[in-house]
């Protein structure tokens, strides 16, 4: 293993949009909160569009949303799928929970682990194939029971629940804290290898009209764009960032010292 170096937090001139984004993620973090603690008149669940995935079948097939799921689970589903059309995997980067917790949980463990082994490219491409078996395993399980069976090893629902109604105990305890371990080791974790919405959004998000682009006559090869992106993405060697792990969270706008090396905008 060669050593990760994906700490996103030195070299770096600013953090212009880092700043604005971490408001509105905490703004999201804070506003779930809220539900979490039944201060508002909806569930926290309320606030996923994973569920919205989940309730399709029931939805489709006899006209019933699955357990708790609603019709914001439906509808936030589809803004994000639209957004995912536009802006790529911008719901990851500037609105997800989940994202925030693990990004922090990333840039904690560079501070405390400055060479963390990283995942070797041929097995991070293979490990990414899990999030379409976690896909695959959820809408399984939920399109057959009409339940959410799988709520028990669910990291959002395990968190803002407080391993609530429909976890597993000692388990579904186990799963959170080894995720929660592997988030300090591999920037990411969740996202990247077991989120079954990143592998809905993953058609979205490749085609994705705003991007990220690099001009050459500008960039000067420092690397900085790429030890700044928690998703691995080589921006550097790239003229459009069309990834489709990109979530559009400005990390290596950031990092980049030169004027307009990297700018971000619609097209090809
Ligand atoms: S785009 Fe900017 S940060 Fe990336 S290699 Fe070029 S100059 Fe460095
Ligand atoms: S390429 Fe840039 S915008 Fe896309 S995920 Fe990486 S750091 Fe964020």
């Amino acid at each position: 293993m060669r050593a990760d170096r994906h700490s996103g937090t030195r070299d770096m001139k600013g953090l212009k949009y880092r700043s604005v984004r971490y408001v509105m993620l905490s703004g999201v973090l804070a506003s779930v909160v809220y539900l979490a603690l039944g201060r508002g008149s909806r569930s926290f669940e309320a606030y996923c569009p994973f569920g919205g995935v989940e309730s399709l079948w029931g939805l489709l097939t006899a006209g019933e949303f699955t357990c708790a799921l609603g019709p914001l689970n439906v509808s936030l589903m589809i803004a994000v799928l639209a957004l995912a059309l536009l802006a790529k995997k911008a719901f990851c980067g500037w609105a997800c929970p989940i994202g925030f917790l693990g990004e922090l949980a990333a840039r904690l463990g560079a501070r405390v682990w400055r060479r963390r082994p990283s995942v070797p490219a041929k097995a991070d491409a293979r490990l990414k194939l899990l999030r379409y078996a976690a896909l695959t395993v959820a809408l399984w399980f939920t399109y057959r029971t009409s339940e959410l069976v799988l709520r028990g090893y669910d990291p959002f629902y395990l968190i803002f629940s407080g391993l609530g109604h429909g976890s597993a105990g000692v388990l579904s305890a186990a799963v959170l804290g080894v995720t929660a371990l592997g988030a300090f080791m591999v920037p990411m974790l969740f996202c990247r290898y077991l989120c079954p919405m990143g592998a809905v959004f993953d058609p979205f998000s490749r085609l994705g009209l705003i991007r990220v682009h690099r001009d050459g006559s500008k960039c000067t090869a420092c690397g900085r764009c790429d030890r700044a992106c928690l998703q691995r993405i080589p921006v550097r060697e790239l003229k459009v960032v069309h990834h489709r792990d990109c979530t559009n969270c400005l990390e290596c706008m950031d990092a980049c010292p030169e004027t307009d090396a990297l700018q971000l905008r619609a097209g090809r």
